[in-house]
């Protein structure tokens, strides 16, 4: 059976690293809050206790973790030690310029690596259905298929180095838009009294239709379950959206393009985040008074 490293076992690598370990692969945890492991010993994933004892006994290795300077941070104590042929797969969200530094990291050591973000949130990660978006090299990415194929229902290799990234970037940037834009349908909807259930009913299967509303409607009591029917705990929290959203608007500024809409909803998400709301589900953005 392969060995798997996994380190960052919070939201997702929680679920993740679940899926692996019951799908017959030996996986070996690691997070600085150890007390995820009192729910995931019983999934057997194995309890380490550093960073060090995963670099050294696993063949392929998996960090989810909060954002790239923690990845930055994680790898580099990863490379110390790492043994030829390991194979190294970020699957956070993170920025171009800190993923081809990680990138680098590997190719001096001559190991392979990934960047491969994900995207169906939480929802996705337990039930094995995540979308994996991928950059590096071939042979890294067949290597790691049959891993994304329990974790996910689709991956695809976007490209080089960094271009999973980029991808993600693209999707997100979209998804916190289109969730905005949900939100004053809402907003509209309301002051005419329209009945939600009949509202959704519609537009869910009309030109209206969008994944935030069908897969993750942020009406209490209406639709699927969602976060908006457990007081908007996440899920994805608004401050992840928010460093999504700075990490899209500053690749438009380095590429000198303009994204008017996404400027928008970025200050949207940062008022949210000021007014101590951050950690609630993005979805709670349809709630923002303006
Ligand atoms: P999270 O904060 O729930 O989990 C991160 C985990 O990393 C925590 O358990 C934390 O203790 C651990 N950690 C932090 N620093 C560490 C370190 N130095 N060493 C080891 N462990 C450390 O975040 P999440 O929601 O699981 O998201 C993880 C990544 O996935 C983020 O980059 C996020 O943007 C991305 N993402 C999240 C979702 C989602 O729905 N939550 C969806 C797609 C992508």
């Amino acid at each position: 059976m392969k060995k798997i490293g996994f380190i960052g076992l919070g939201n997702m690598g929680f679920f993740m690293s679940k899926n692996l370990s019951t799908n017959n692969y030996i996986v070996n945890g690691y997070d600085v809050n150890q007390e995820v492991f009192v729910e995931l010993k019983a999934y057997g994933v194995n309890q380490k206790s550093s960073i060090e004892e995963v670099s050294q006994e696993n063949e392929i290795i998996i960090t989810m973790l909060p954002n790239g300077k923690i990845v930055e941070e994680v790898w580099t104590l990863l490379m110390k030690d790492i043994k030829p042929k390991t194979l190294i797969v970020d699957c956070s969200t993170i920025d171009i310029e800190t993923t081809k530094k990680l990138h680098n990291l590997a190719e001096g050591k001559k190991i392979l690596s990934l960047d491969a973000p994900v995207s169906g949130g939480t929802i996705g990660a337990n039930n094995g259905s995540l979308t994996f978006m991928v950059g590096g090299k071939v042979e890294a990415y067949k290597k790691m298929l049959p891993l994304f194929e329990i974790m996910g229902k689709k991956s695809i290799l976007c490209g080089e180095a960094g271009l999973g990234q980029a991808t993600k970037m693209c999707n997100n940037l979209l998804l916190a838009i289109t969730m905005s834009g949900l939100g004053e349908a809402i907003k509209l909807a309301n002051s005419q009294h329209l009945d939600m259930n009949k509202f959704y009913d519609v537009l869910s299967t009309s030109t209206g239709s969008c994944w935030a509303l069908n897969n993750y409607s942020p009406i209490k009591g209406v639709g699927p379950n969602s976060p908006a029917d457990n007081d908007f705990k996440p899920g994805f929290s608004s401050q992840l959206m928010f460093k999504d959203l700075t990490l899209a608007l500053s690749a438009a500024v380095d590429a000198n393009i303009n994204l008017e809409i996404g400027k928008k909803v970025l200050t949207n998400y940062e008022e949210l985040v000021n007014k101590n709301k951050g950690n609630l589900d993005f979805s709670s953005i349809v709630n923002l008074e303006k």
